[in-house]
C-alpha cells in the first residue's frame, strides 16, 4: 500500500467505480461553521447588487431576457408525475414534495453556468469600464452596450478552460459584449458545443486530454497576454458568488409556492458536481438562508467522482480520480472532471451533507422518464441529480443521517429539490440521439 487512503473501504469502492453514498462526517452546525468560512454573506449581496446594476445592460445585449427585465433566472417546477414514476419504477420511496429547479432553461447559456460564468464576465466588464473612466458605477449600465463600448472591449480578451457548458456561457456572453474570446475545450466536450461557439465568433482550442489540462494551458496562454483575462473555474471566488445568488431567488420562489422550510420542514437539495464551483456556490447560498434546515448532496459519475474523493481523503485538489485508477471518462460531459477545486472542497467541508455517485446508464433512464412524464428535456449530466431522491431512503448512510438529525418523522413534510443544470441549447438531433442511447 502506497497511500493510507487506499486502506479505506470507501476509497476502495470509489476506486472500483462502485456506486457509493457518502456522508460527510466533517459537517458541522451552521452556527459553528459560518464564521470559519473564507466567504461571506456580504459577498453574495455584492454579487446580487452587481447583477441588478447590470440588468439594463443584459436586457440590451440579450433580448431574450427582455420579459424578465434583464434578470437571468429559472423557474421552480413541482414534478409529482416524475416522483410517482421514479417510485413505481425503482420501488423507492420519495417522501415530501419533489421539485425541479430548472437551470436547464436559463437564458443565454442554457445551463447553470449562466449564473457564475456570466456574472464573472460582467464583474470583469465593470472593473475594466470603471478603470477606463467609461462609467463611475452609478449610471444606467445600458450605456455599456453602445458601439463605442463594444469597440473598447474588443481590445481585450477573455479565456477559459471548459468541458463545454462553461465555455458556452463565457463564450456567448463575452462575444456579445464585444470581447475576443478563446475557449480551451477538453476532449470530453461535445462537438455541437464547439460548433455553436464558433458560430458566435469564439476561438475554440481543442485538447486531446482532460479538463485539468485544458485549464492549465488556457491559464498559461492567458497569463502571457496582459490584455487577457482568465476565468479560473478551479479557484474563482467570482464564479462562486455568481452561483450563490441563486439561493435568495429560490427562497422567493418557494415563498410564492407557499412552501415553508424550517425545523419541521427540512429541505433536501441534490446538485450534479463537476469541479465544484456551481454546486458549491449554490450550497453556500442555501446555507446562508436556511442553515441547518437545508441538507445538500452532490452527485458525481462513478468514473469522475473528484469532489467526493478529495473530500473523503481530505486531500482536495491534491488527488485526482486517475490516482485511484479511474478513467475520468463519462457520458456526463459537464461532470467529466478529474481533479476538484481545492477552494470549493475546503469551503464545503463543514457544510455538505454528503454525496452519491452513479453509473452513466441512469442518466439516460432518468432523462427519458422526465421527458415522458413532465415533458421537460434536461441534458444527461444534469440527470445525475435524480440519484439523490431515488436513493436517499434506501442507503444505510443516508437513513442514519436522517435519524441522527431527528428527521425520520419529518420526511413527509420535506421539500426535495433536484437541480437541473443544463439542456436548453442542446440541438434537436442531439436530443434524439440521447433519447435513443441505452447503456
Ligand atoms: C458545469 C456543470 C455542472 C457542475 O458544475 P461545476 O462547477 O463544474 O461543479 C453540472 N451540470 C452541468 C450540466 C454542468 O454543465
Amino acid at each position: 500500500m502506497e497511500h493510507l487512503y487506499e486502506k479505506d473501504p470507501l476509497i476502495q469502492k470509489i476506486a472500483a467505480a462502485e456506486e457509493i453514498c457518502w456522508i460527510n462526517e466533517k459537517k458541522r452546525s451552521w452556527e459553528s461553521a459560518r464564521d470559519q468560512l473564507p466567504v461571506t454573506a456580504e459577498e453574495i449581496g455584492d454579487a446580487r447588487e452587481r447583477l441588478d446594476r447590470f440588468a439594463p445592460f443584459i436586457r440590451k445585449c440579450f433580448p431574450e431576457t427582455e420579459p424578465e427585465n434583464g434578470r437571468i433566472e429559472s423557474v421552480l417546477t413541482p414534478i409529482p408525475g416524475m416522483q410517482k414514476t421514479l417510485e413505481e419504477t425503482y420501488g423507492c420511496h420519495i417522501p415530501g414534495a419533489l421539485l425541479l429547479k430548472q437551470d436547464n432553461a436559463l437564458a443565454v447559456a442554457g445551463s447553470v453556468k449562466a449564473r457564475g460564468g456570466i456574472y464573472e464576465v460582467l464583474k470583469h466588464t465593470e472593473d475594466l469600464a470603471i478603470e477606463a473612466g467609461i462609467i463611475t458605477g452609478e449610471e444606467d449600465y445600458s450605456v455599456l452596450a453602445s458601439e463605442k463600448c463594444r469597440e473598447f472591449f474588443s481590445q481585450y480578451k477573455i479565456q477559459v478552460g471548459s468541458t463545454g457548458n462553461l465555455g458556452l456561457s463565457i463564450g456567448i456572453a463575452s462575444a456579445a459584449i464585444g470581447y475576443q474570446v478563446t475557449v480551451h475545450m477538453s476532449a470530453d466536450a461535445r462537438q455541437w458545443k464547439k460548433d455553436m461557439l464558433r458560430s458566435h465568433g469564439v476561438k475554440v482550442v481543442e485538447y486531446a486530454s482532460d479538463y485539468s489540462e485544458a485549464v492549465k494551458n488556457g491559464r498559461k496562454e492567458s497569463d502571457a497576454d496582459p490584455k487577457s483575462y482568465f476565468v479560473d473555474d478551479e479557484n474563482s471566488k467570482n464564479l462562486f458568488m455568481g452561483y450563490a445568488v441563486a439561493a435568495g431567488r429560490l427562497h422567493a420562489q418557494l415563498d410564492d409556492l407557499g412552501v415553508t422550510v424550517d425545523e419541521r420542514h427540512p429541505l433536501f437539495v441534490y446538485i450534479p458536481c463537476g469541479v465544484g464551483g456551481a454546486p458549491g456556490g449554490i450550497t453556500f447560498g442555501l446555507k446562508e438562508i436556511w442553515g441547518d434546515h437545508v441538507h445538500v448532496f452532490f452527485i458525481e459519475p462513478t468514473q469522475a467522482p473528484c469532489m467526493v474523493l478529495g473530500m473523503a481523503t481530505g486531500l482536495h485538489n491534491q488527488i485526482c480520480v486517475q490516482d485511484v485508477g479511474l478513467t475520468g471518462i463519462t457520458h456526463a460531459d459537464g461532470l467529466a472532471v478529474g481533479r476538484p477545486s481545492g477552494f470549493v472542497g475546503k469551503v464545503m467541508e463543514p457544510l455538505l451533507s454528503g454525496e452519491f455517485t452513479l453509473e452513466d446508464r441512469w442518466l439516460y433512464e432518468y432523462m427519458r422518464m422526465l421527458w415522458d412524464r413532465e415533458d421537460i428535456f434536461i441534458e444527461p449530466s444534469s440527470c445525475a441529480a435524480f440519484a439523490g431522491p431515488v436513493r436517499l431512503m434506501d442507503c444505510d448512510g443516508t437513513r442514519e443521517y436522517i435519524q441522527k438529525h431527528g428527521l425520520t418523522d419529518r420526511m413527509d413534510q420535506a421539500v426535495q429539490i433536484v437541480w437541473a443544470t443544463g439542456g436548453r441549447l442542446v440541438p434537436e438531433e442531439i436530443r434524439e440521439e440521447y433519447r435513443n442511447t441505452r447503456l
